[in-house]
């Protein structure tokens, strides 16, 4: 049983975490202070080929595949959070989604756009009504010809103020439950479509989310992933298993960019006439840390080469989920006390990285969902 990446891998791995350091890191206040990413900036993200890591070549992705998306997503959060979480909206829910329902003429047709990030994509399952329970949502699908009338709304749909394209999950018929729910690829400019004001967030600045509506906003059935009405939902969860493993990765990155500061200031800051470090309390902290991030990590490396290897990986995506993000919440926490007072100080970005750590336990599934995912795969008849 080998564990190391292979050499493409580690060159991979080198070549993000140098664009990040020269290209990513010299904007992290900016786009702290100013809530906004520059879409140049993305622009760049693109030319580096964040956005077509997974994808396959032949719909210009460079086909690395779910392994070498999460190598690459584990380099990319040691910038602000916001900038994975673009990316992770964009390719990681609403390109996945295209990808694994799609026929052959809808993935050319939309996957080029998504993974050169020419278009922004955002992926609208939540409603105020159905979050945890996403399967009860309420929006519906009337057939009406050769197209879908949709009506409804969606709620904290990330990238929605700046995406291009959407999948929508609707309910094409609301007697089957979430049997009936269908996912189509929706256009910004879609007569009936309108974006909220984007939300007000604790941390994540510079990413954006808002609400949509939808108000009788036509969609031609050409746009209906997956071949029928009712395959949608086996494709937003499907696309999540996916998401949640780099959303693991995405913890993985964080914490360990959290423990080398940790690290560092632990051996620069002197009290009592030593470093800091030199005490147990203090030891104790980073070696909980250090141990807790190599879990993680292989957690995310060994769900992710099964997925390459076409295993189903669903209990194994919401242990990573589960258990990397809240280690990361641990070890935010720790780096925060680590640096006493200077941590809660917003000159350093550890408070950042405190705050945009929180949300990783709510989004693409909380804790407890995650629990209920693993525990109906352990009590599942098989
Ligand atoms: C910043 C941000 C970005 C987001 N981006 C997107 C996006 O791009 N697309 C999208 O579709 N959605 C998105 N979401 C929505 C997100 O996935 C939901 O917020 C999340 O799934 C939780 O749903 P909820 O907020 O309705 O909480 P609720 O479902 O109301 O849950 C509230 C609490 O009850 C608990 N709970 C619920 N059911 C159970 C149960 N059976 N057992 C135990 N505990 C339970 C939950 O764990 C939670 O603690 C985003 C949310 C945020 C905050």
């Amino acid at each position: 049983m080998d564990l190391s990446l292979s050499e493409e891998l580690v060159m991979l791995q080198r070549t993000i975490r140098g664009f990040v350091e020269e290209r990513l890191s010299p904007h992290e206040r900016e786009i702290e202070d100013r809530d906004l990413i520059p879409r140049a900036l993305i622009d760049e993200m693109a030319g580096a080929g964040i956005f077509g890591v997974g994808f396959a070549e032949d719909v210009g992705g460079q086909g690395f595949g779910k392994l070498g998306y999460c190598v690459m997503v584990e380099q990319l959060a040691r910038a602000n959070a916001s900038l994975w979480n673009v990316v992770g909206a964009s390719v990681g829910l609403c390109g996945t989604a295209i990808d694994l329902g799609g026929d052959e003429a809808q993935r050319r047709r939309f996957l080029p756009d998504l993974v050169s990030a020419k278009k922004i994509g955002a992926y609208a399952l939540s409603e105020p009504a159905a979050g945890s329970d996403a399967g009860s949502l309420r929006t519906v699908a009337k057939r009406d010809g050769d197209d879908y009338v949709l009506g409804g709304s969606k709620t904290f749909i990330t990238n929605a103020p700046i995406a291009d394209l959407f999948v929508v999950f609707a309910n094409a018929d609301p007697a089957s439950g979430s049997k009936g729910i269908a996912a189509f690829v929706v256009d910004r400019d879609t007569p009936g479509l309108e974006v909220g004001p984007s939300d007000e967030k604790m941390g994540l600045h510079g990413s954006t989310t808002a609400q949509l509506f939808f108000g009788d906003m036509r969609v031609p059935a050409d746009r209906r992933l997956g071949g029928s009405d009712g395959r949608g939902f086996p494709i937003a969860l499907a696309t999540l298993d996916r998401g949640r493993l780099g959303l693991a990765a995405h913890a993985v990155g964080a914490a360990q960019r959290l423990l080398e500061a940790s690290v560092a200031y632990a051996k620069g800051r002197a009290q009592f006439g030593r470093p800091i470090g030199t005490n147990q309390g203090v030891q104790w902290m980073l070696a909980d840390a250090a141990t807790e991030i190599h879990a993680a990590r292989l957690m995310v490396y060994d769900a992710a080469a099964r997925l390459d290897r076409g295993e189903r990986i669903t209990d194994r995506a919401a242990m990573a989920k589960l258990f990397a993000t809240e280690m990361l919440g641990r070890v935010a926490d720790s780096a925060v006390q680590i640096h006493g007072g200077m941590g809660y100080m917003r000159e350093l970005w550890i408070e950042r990285a405190y705050r945009d750590a929180r949300i990783a336990r709510i989004y693409e599934g909380t804790s407890e969902i995650q629990r209920v995912v693993i525990a109906s795969g352990l009590l599942e008849d098989r």
